[in-house]
């Protein structure tokens, strides 16, 4: 919902006034300064005018246009899913509390995320699947799989909404959860879900670690030797296992990257097994290169190499028979 219909709604609703004359003020408005002010501008004049407090005026961010490190941001959207509330103890030896939600509107979806208090409150809200929110100064994050986070924290305030003017929750799910990825055809040069069938060809980099938060694996920052999580604050950090990937798909070659397990399932080892190999990238190189996958991910622009790249968050059994016919079909195609 942009400003100017937030204004037209909030007036409409104070004071019944029908929306053809709101609109027709705020016209007017606008030509009264003769094009010195936007359409906004003169839609918070009007607001004003009927003596609705500025700070009112709340305007919502389609979910497709959130982007990693957003703050102050409203957002308006269908509950698709409700995760159970996850309890674990922190280095502190304090309870700490998850909640998430998955909310969607009808241009993408996000998972809502609640830690400590703020999960406890959220779970007390009784919210449930189907239920329209509006969630107001919420922050936004990349997480480990390239997707973004929404983040609350004790200035989110949540109103339930009883208007529903999205699509049916088992459309919104089948849009979004379900069937989101789409077989990969030719080279990745777009934004989107994708399942990716080859075979690695070249592991990148030198190092394989990154120290991430015990808690919900997110990169930590290393302040003169102290780790912190921007969610947790102080943590002990472990080291998780990163991968830079090349995958032939017979087509093209693709940059991928994994984190965390999805990276040791794609090696087959734990992070702690192989801390302890000395040259890594060569032990890397050896087991993985040549190495038949079956991927989904999320594809991201990387911005320093100006590249579309894979961000793995599942990695597949594969059924090598069946899939390595189709690949020969495609082969035998093209
Ligand atoms: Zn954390």
């Amino acid at each position: 919902m942009s400003k100017v219909e937030e204004v037209v709604r909030l007036i409409k609703e104070k004071f019944k006034i029908p929306e053809e004359r709101i609109i027709k003020e705020i016209k007017q408005k606008l030509l009264e300064f003769s094009g010195l002010i936007s359409e906004e501008g003169a839609a918070i004049l009007v607001a004003r005018d009927y003596g609705i407090d500025i700070r009112e005026i709340k305007t919502f961010t389609p979910l497709s246009e959130l982007v990693s490190g957003m703050r102050n941001v409203n957002v308006r959207a269908k509950v698709i899913k409700v995760l159970p509330l996850k309890e674990f103890t922190k280095r502190s030896g304090e309870k700490g509390f998850l909640k998430t939600y998955i909310i969607a509107d009808n241009s993408d979806y996000a998972r809502l995320v609640f830690w400590d208090e703020q999960a406890l409150e959220a779970e007390e809200m009784k919210i449930k699947e189907g239920m329209v929110l509006k969630i107001y100064n919420v922050r936004t994050k990349e997480n480990i799989f390239g997707e973004i986070d929404i983040l609350t924290d004790k200035n989110t305030f949540i109103e339930f909404d009883e208007k529903d003017d999205f699509l049916p929750i088992d459309e919104l799910s089948e849009k979004f959860l379900k069937s989101k990825y789409k077989k990969l055809q030719g080279p990745l040069d777009s934004l989107g879900y994708y399942e990716v069938v080859g075979i690695i060809s070249y592991v990148f980099g030198k190092n394989f670690f990154f120290k991430s938060c015990p808690i919900c694996g997110n990169k930590v920052v290393n302040k003169e030797g102290t780790y912190f999580c921007d969610v947790h604050g102080e943590v002990n950090p472990k080291n998780s296992l990163y991968l830079r990937i090349e995958i032939n798909t017979f087509d093209s070659n693709l940059r991928a990257v994994a984190f965390r397990d999805v990276a040791e399932k794609i090696v087959g080892m734990k992070s702690e097994e192989l801390e302890k190999i000395e040259n890594l990238k060569d032990f890397l190189t050896k087991v993985l290169v040549g190495k038949f996958i079956k991927v989904k991910g999320r594809a991201r622009k990387n911005k320093v190499l100006n590249v579309f790249e894979l961000i793995i968050n599942e990695v597949e059994n594969v059924d090598f028979k069946s899939e390595i016919n189709e690949l020969i079909e495609k082969v035998e195609i093209t």
